[in-house]
Protein backbone atom coordinates (compact mmCIF):
# COMPACT_ATOMS: atom_id res chain seq x y z
CA UNK A 1 0.00 0.00 0.00
CA UNK A 2 2.45 2.34 0.59
CA UNK A 3 4.61 1.68 -2.55
CA UNK A 4 1.24 2.21 -4.12
CA UNK A 5 1.06 5.43 -2.81
CA UNK A 6 4.25 6.49 -3.08
CA UNK A 7 4.43 5.65 -6.64
CA UNK A 8 1.24 7.77 -7.16
CA UNK A 9 2.90 11.02 -5.87
CA UNK A 10 6.29 10.00 -8.08
CA UNK A 11 4.11 10.19 -11.37
CA UNK A 12 3.02 13.86 -10.49
CA UNK A 13 0.64 15.79 -8.63
CA UNK A 14 -2.12 13.23 -8.29
CA UNK A 15 -3.26 13.45 -12.11
CA UNK A 16 -3.26 9.85 -12.46
CA UNK A 17 -6.56 7.96 -12.82
CA UNK A 18 -9.03 6.93 -10.52
CA UNK A 19 -8.22 10.12 -8.22
CA UNK A 20 -10.36 12.13 -6.48
CA UNK A 21 -9.28 15.36 -8.34
CA UNK A 22 -10.57 13.53 -10.91
CA UNK A 23 -14.32 12.62 -12.33
CA UNK A 24 -15.61 10.67 -15.57
CA UNK A 25 -18.76 11.43 -16.72
CA UNK A 26 -20.11 9.17 -19.39
CA UNK A 27 -23.48 9.68 -21.59
CA UNK A 28 -25.25 8.20 -24.62
CA UNK A 29 -25.86 10.01 -27.63
CA UNK A 30 -29.44 10.35 -28.65
CA UNK A 31 -28.96 10.52 -32.70
CA UNK A 32 -26.46 7.36 -32.94
CA UNK A 33 -26.54 6.11 -29.51
CA UNK A 34 -22.71 5.71 -29.05
CA UNK A 35 -21.36 5.56 -25.17
CA UNK A 36 -19.46 9.14 -24.74
CA UNK A 37 -17.05 9.61 -21.94
CA UNK A 38 -15.09 12.48 -20.71
CA UNK A 39 -12.73 13.29 -17.87
CA UNK A 40 -13.02 15.69 -15.76
CA UNK A 41 -10.37 17.79 -13.47
CA UNK A 42 -12.18 18.86 -10.26
CA UNK A 43 -9.00 21.35 -9.99
CA UNK A 44 -9.55 22.89 -13.26
CA UNK A 45 -12.40 22.76 -14.81
CA UNK A 46 -15.15 23.51 -12.47
CA UNK A 47 -16.30 27.22 -12.24
CA UNK A 48 -17.89 28.66 -9.01
CA UNK A 49 -21.73 29.09 -9.41
CA UNK A 50 -23.35 32.02 -8.88
CA UNK A 51 -24.66 31.14 -5.21
CA UNK A 52 -21.02 31.08 -4.85
CA UNK A 53 -21.22 27.32 -2.91
CA UNK A 54 -21.34 24.62 -5.71
CA UNK A 55 -19.41 23.90 -8.66
CA UNK A 56 -20.45 24.01 -12.59
CA UNK A 57 -18.79 22.14 -14.86
CA UNK A 58 -19.64 21.92 -18.60
CA UNK A 59 -18.23 18.94 -21.01
CA UNK A 60 -19.14 18.38 -24.67
CA UNK A 61 -18.45 15.22 -25.24
CA UNK A 62 -18.25 13.77 -29.00
CA UNK A 63 -18.18 10.42 -30.55
CA UNK A 64 -15.02 9.55 -32.07
CA UNK A 65 -17.13 9.51 -35.94
CA UNK A 66 -17.66 5.97 -35.87
CA UNK A 67 -20.84 5.85 -35.86
CA UNK A 68 -21.19 8.88 -38.77
CA UNK A 69 -22.26 11.16 -35.85
CA UNK A 70 -20.72 13.95 -34.81
CA UNK A 71 -22.98 15.63 -32.71
CA UNK A 72 -22.03 17.22 -29.61
CA UNK A 73 -23.43 15.93 -25.87
CA UNK A 74 -23.33 18.68 -24.33
CA UNK A 75 -23.50 17.94 -20.31
CA UNK A 76 -23.84 20.60 -17.51
CA UNK A 77 -22.68 19.03 -13.91
CA UNK A 78 -23.01 21.29 -10.63
CA UNK A 79 -20.80 19.78 -7.89
CA UNK A 80 -21.24 20.55 -4.11
CA UNK A 81 -19.05 22.57 -2.74
CA UNK A 82 -16.27 20.23 -2.09
CA UNK A 83 -16.66 19.23 -5.70
CA UNK A 84 -17.60 15.56 -4.48
CA UNK A 85 -21.20 15.24 -5.16
CA UNK A 86 -23.17 15.81 -8.27
CA UNK A 87 -26.40 18.04 -6.79
CA UNK A 88 -27.51 18.45 -10.20
CA UNK A 89 -26.93 18.07 -14.07
CA UNK A 90 -28.58 18.37 -17.76
CA UNK A 91 -27.55 17.08 -20.80
CA UNK A 92 -28.25 18.50 -24.15
CA UNK A 93 -28.25 15.83 -27.25
CA UNK A 94 -28.31 12.75 -25.15
CA UNK A 95 -28.78 11.42 -21.73
CA UNK A 96 -26.11 10.50 -18.59
CA UNK A 97 -25.65 6.66 -18.03
CA UNK A 98 -23.61 4.75 -15.75
CA UNK A 99 -19.99 3.13 -16.21
CA UNK A 100 -21.74 -0.19 -16.09
CA UNK A 101 -24.02 0.98 -18.53
CA UNK A 102 -21.19 2.69 -20.94
CA UNK A 103 -18.61 -0.51 -20.87
CA UNK A 104 -22.08 -2.40 -21.69
CA UNK A 105 -22.84 -0.78 -25.13
CA UNK A 106 -19.37 -0.40 -25.84
CA UNK A 107 -19.34 -3.88 -25.90
CA UNK A 108 -22.70 -4.10 -27.51
CA UNK A 109 -22.01 -5.50 -31.03
CA UNK A 110 -22.61 -3.03 -33.81
CA UNK A 111 -25.60 -3.69 -35.88
CA UNK A 112 -23.26 -2.75 -39.38
CA UNK A 113 -20.13 -4.55 -38.24
CA UNK A 114 -17.25 -4.05 -40.81
CA UNK A 115 -15.74 -7.43 -39.29
CA UNK A 116 -12.17 -7.77 -37.81
ZN1 LIG B 1 -24.00 10.46 -32.09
Amino acid sequence: MGILAGLRRALGGGSGRGESDSYWVYAQCKRCGEPLRARVDLRNEPSQADDGETWIVRKGLIGDGERRCFQTVEVTLQFDGSKQQILDSEVAGGKLITEDEYLALKQAPDTDSSGS
